[in-house]
């Protein structure tokens, strides 16, 4: 058995949608279909998720919401009217779109997760209308149903083990398709709460897990995940297979086709990922499979560059003496919430990466001064600048000279590189620049590993 999701732009509209049904239909053992909210239909649309979002904060603000809610129903409408689908049929699905407001929540970010829900919950509804109607045995089934429990923020929840016990009850035919809604869940209280952004790609993978899928499938708008991010690199070659923790580090730095948290389910329930184009069903994609007994066609299998990287660099002289040095700055980072990426350290020195999203200036200043206070380095610096380029590879395994292979190119183009760390699984290189070099470095490397 298989589970197929699709991408919120793989269901944007009517034609999409019966490229969707198209690729259901077209092989029987896919059986469990996850679907994303209708994403953008051109450049300058704006996704259901985010109208959803808007219509929730005007009714936070008590504004008027009646344009934002016309705007998501006909989004639907014109999904519906492609296939005919009488208007009784949809109603119901409007009218639950009209009656958010009128819920109770716990408070104002569970409103928000419910209204988010909302464009997966009614996508998925109606593509289950749309099956019947072609004549499928269908069935629409909600995290409720199905038992997809979750806890944590939310916004930003994280399934529960719960889930896979109840999942193993979940019980269905051999003859009947069953449509999910993607990107939430529901509390042990029993409200909605949504995983983070791009979080349909999360209940895709719990299902595969749960329902003890061989396959799950990733249609979404791209034919493949690639070596390096085509707006970085020219035609980067297309990855066709690799290892779940390849993926891991690569989506790490930046690659996003497919969201790094819905690996865990994939890797727990040890089922293959095929990531695939929706408009080129034919192509095979990208396969992401377990580490073991996998055999690496390159060296490396990716180069990806992440810009939203700063650090702390501090030098005290004997620094290597003193006990509990590294633990005091922590216990700084600890006590305002802040968790560290990387921590490569000399002697006397040490310089500790952290991710700039999580950090605005004025908490660089409180952090910085609680340093020199609590610590009292000699020097003390922010660096705000860091870029982290990881090259990645299960073919970087076991062979020597990489690291020359790596640093050579970045000489040539003159590019400094302030951090270099070889990660413990050794399937990947950190390599720290400043931004200004990152996306020559991605290049330098790329041409140099995949230079035919
Ligand atoms: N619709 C949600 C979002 O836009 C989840 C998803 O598409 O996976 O983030």
């Amino acid at each position: 058995m298989k589970v197929v999701k699709f991408g919120g732009s793989s269901l944007a509209d009517g034609q999409h949608f019966a490229q969707a049904i198209n690729i259901i239909t077209a092989d029987p053992q896919r059986r469990v279909i996850v679907t994303s909210a209708p994403g953008k239909r051109n450049s300058d649309d704006i996704k259901v998720t985010d109208l959803l979002i808007r219509y929730a904060k005007q009714v936070l603000a008590n504004e008027d919401y009646q344009e934002t809610v016309d705007q998501i129903i006909d989004r639907y409408t014109a999904i519906a009217n492609y296939f005919d689908v009488p208007s009784e049929k949809l109603q119901p699905l409007v009218d639950r779109l009209k009656e958010l407001p009128s819920w109770r929540f716990p408070n104002d970010s569970y409103l928000m997760a419910a209204f988010k829900a909302h464009g997966e919950h009614l996508n998925a509804n109606l593509m289950a209308i749309v099956l019947q109607q072609l004549g499928y045995e269908a069935r629409f089934v909600t995290p409720e149903e199905a038992g997809i429990r979750v806890t944590g923020t939310p916004n930003n929840a994280t399934v529960t083990p719960e889930t896979y016990t109840l999942l193993d009850h979940f019980s269905f035919n051999d003859s009947e398709l069953l449509v999910f809604p993607g990107f939430y869940g529901i509390t042990l209280a029993g409200h909605i709460a949504t995983f983070s952004r791009g979080g349909s790609d999360i209940t895709g993978a719990i299902l595969a897990r749960g329902l003890h899928a061989d396959l799950y499938e990733n249609f979404t708008d791209v034919d493949a995940i690639y070596a390096a991010n085509p707006q970085v690199v020219d035609h980067p070659q297309a990855i066709s297979k690799m290892t779940y923790r390849e993926m891991r580090e690569l989506s790490y730095a930046g690659f996003s086709v497919f969201h790094d948290e819905a690996l865990i389910p994939a890797i727990q329930g040890n089922v293959p990922i095929n990531v695939k184009n929706t408009q080129h069903p034919e192509k095979p994609g990208t396969l992401i499979v377990p580490d073991k007994g996998f055999q690496p066609a390159d060296i490396v299998t990716g180069v990806v560059s992440g810009k939203h990287f700063a650090a702390i660099y501090l030098h005290k002289y004997l620094l290597n003496k003193e006990a509990g040095f590294t633990l005091r700055i922590l216990n700084i980072l600890a006590r305002h919430d802040i968790s560290y990426e990387h921590m490569p350290s000399g002697i006397d020195d040490i310089t500790i990466i952290l991710d700039k999203n999580q950090i605005d200036d004025e908490m660089v200043d409180v952090i910085c001064n609680e340093i020199q206070e609590e610590i009292n380095p000699d020097q003390l610096e922010w660096i705000d600048n860091y870029a982290i380029t990881m090259v990645v590879g299960e073919g970087m395994r076991n062979r020597t000279g990489v690291i020359n292979d790596i640093l050579e190119p970045l000489t040539e183009e003159n590019i400094a590189v302030p951090i270099i760390n070889q990660g413990a699984s050794r399937i990947s290189i950190m390599i720290g620049t400043y931004v200004k070099d990152a996306d020559k470095a991605v290049q330098a490397i790329y041409h140099r590993f995949f230079a035919n």
